[in-house]
């Protein structure tokens, strides 16, 4: 690695939108590096301890395909199959919530990139950027080596706060009328879960991933803990191990310091109460102690560019499609609370209720990715173009691969052929990204 070299594309954060696009644009013969601030690629995944990826498929058959389904399938190669879901009308099991192992999922996303012959700097954190006339020159690290720049002629901002467009002064959006953000959770494994009595109890009841039938029995008894109306999710990972995506912290801005502090204390003082739940509500979790958490606070929700087409609900709603689709993706509308007095689903139970049937899906266009006022940066990730109620169906992981592929892949034509983001031949994208397995072939 020689820094002092301007590298083709350089993307900023390795969540899965960032490793969608190193990998992508590697493979298509650039030079590329590939900057996170972790010790481990994985974003929220791994860094938040998320227990599984959304669905990757419309009920009947797979949406997302191409980077985001080769990591799934490297990852389960090496994980038992979670015993918990079967197929059911609307569920692949195969593809749909499966299980994340993120000791595993670290070593099978690094390993990928590091085979696509992608440069990559972990440890490091993007600072600021150099930028003039409406092109990133270069970025601003820090890391145990001290402050340097790095020059690329393309960047990718996958950041997951769109760190990239604000150091620039970019045009961004953010929360709702209100300027609040959804909560977010401290998700956490569990050890020595009694895995077969449990599904024995699952079985028997009917008891879903979501705990409903523990947590109205907890709650009948006032003993579910303080401010949960549920519980968003257990993974069964095997050998006695689960995730667990429970537990809210409100009022909570991704952006502040002192704020993420206040969320993380917050988040661990809650572990033992919701730990309590577990072990006397959860038939086979009595004997259950926490293995680990995080390592950090998983939030939901944080900038949203403005880029030249913004993804609303009505898009949503309509099953949109463009010319310049890159990405489909079906997962629903999916906004957790901001504040522990609104309901997760009533103030926002309109865009519960428009769940799609089986077999539907929404398009993502190439002009979500890319950012006003700026000529070689492109967006992946949930902080691409979209109203808030459509960043709540996009932010989630499958689709955040999808949009890192097409940013990989969009950066890589302009590379070879010397165009700019905008001038980009659409056919030629869709081509290559149908190409790397994307799943672009949809119905209008
Ligand atoms: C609590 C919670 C539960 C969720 N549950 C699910 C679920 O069940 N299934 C699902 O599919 N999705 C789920 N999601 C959503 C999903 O995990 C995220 O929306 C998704 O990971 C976003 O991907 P991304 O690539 O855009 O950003 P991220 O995953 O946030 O990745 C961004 C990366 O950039 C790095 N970075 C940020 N800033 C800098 C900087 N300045 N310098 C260097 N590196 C930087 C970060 O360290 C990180 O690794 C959940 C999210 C949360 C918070």
């Amino acid at each position: 690695m020689n820094y002092k070299e301007k590298y083709d594309v350089i993307v900023a954060g390795g969540g899965p939108s960032g490793i969608g696009a190193a990998i992508s644009a590697a493979r298509n013969g650039i030079k590329v590096l590939l900057v996170e601030q972790a010790g481990y690629l994985g974003g929220i995944a791994t860094n938040g301890c998320v227990p599984a990826f959304c669905p990757y498929t419309d009920g009947e058959k797979l949406v997302i395909g191409g980077i985001g389904l080769e990591v799934l399938n490297n990852m389960k190669k090496e994980c038992a199959e979670s015993p918990f879901y079967d197929n059911k009308p609307g569920r692949l099991k195969e593809y749909d919530w499966v299980p994340i192992d993120p000791e595993v999922l670290k070593r099978v996303t690094e390993q990928m990139v590091v085979k696509s012959n992608c440069d990559l700097l972990l440890h490091t954190v993007i600072t600021n950027v150099n930028y003039s006339d409406g092109r990133l020159e270069s970025l601003v690290v820090h890391n145990k080596s001290g402050n340097f720049t790095i020059g690329a002629r393309y960047f990718i901002d996958c950041t997951g706060d769109a760190d990239l467009v604000a150091q620039a002064g970019g045009i961004y959006e953010y929360g709702d009328k209100d300027g609040l953000v959804q909560a977010g959770t401290l998700c956490f494994r569990i050890a020595n879960l009694d895995i077969e009595k449990f599904m024995k109890y699952a079985k028997e009841t009917g008891e879903d991933g979501n705990l409903n039938i523990a947590a109205s029995k907890a709650k009948a008894m006032g003993e579910f803990p303080e401010n949960e109306r549920y519980v968003s999710g257990i993974a069964l990972q095997g050998g006695g191990m689960a995730g667990l995506n429970f537990g809210h912290i409100y009022h909570l801005n991704p952006l502040d310091g002192e704020d993420l502090t206040r969320a993380e204390i917050e988040a661990r003082e809650k572990l033992p109460e919701l730990m309590k739940f577990l072990n006397k509500y959860v038939p086979g979790a009595e004997q259950a102690v926490l293995a680990s958490s995080g390592p950090v606070i998983g939030l939901r929700e944080s900038r949203r560019i403005v880029g030249d087409y913004k993804l609303t609900i009505e898009d949503y709603y309509k099953r949109a499609y463009f010319e310049d689709t890159i990405a489909r993706y079906s997962y629903p509308i999916d906004i957790h609370a901001a504040t522990p007095d609104e309901d997760d689903y009533g103030k926002n139970r309109e865009y519960v209720t428009s769940r799609y049937k089986i077999g539907e899906a929404y398009s993502i266009p190439y002009r979500s990715l890319l950012p006003v006022g700026f000529k070689n940066l492109l967006v992946a990730g949930r902080t691409i173009s979209s109203d808030r109620a459509m960043m709540a169906s996009v932010r989630v992981m499958p689709a955040c691969f999808a949009t890192g592929e097409a940013a990989g892949a969009a950066a890589a034509i302009c590379v070879k052929e010397g165009l700019d983001l905008r001038e980009l031949p659409i056919q030629k994208l869709l081509e290559t990204l149908s190409g790397q397995g994307a799943i672009l072939d949809f119905q209008r």
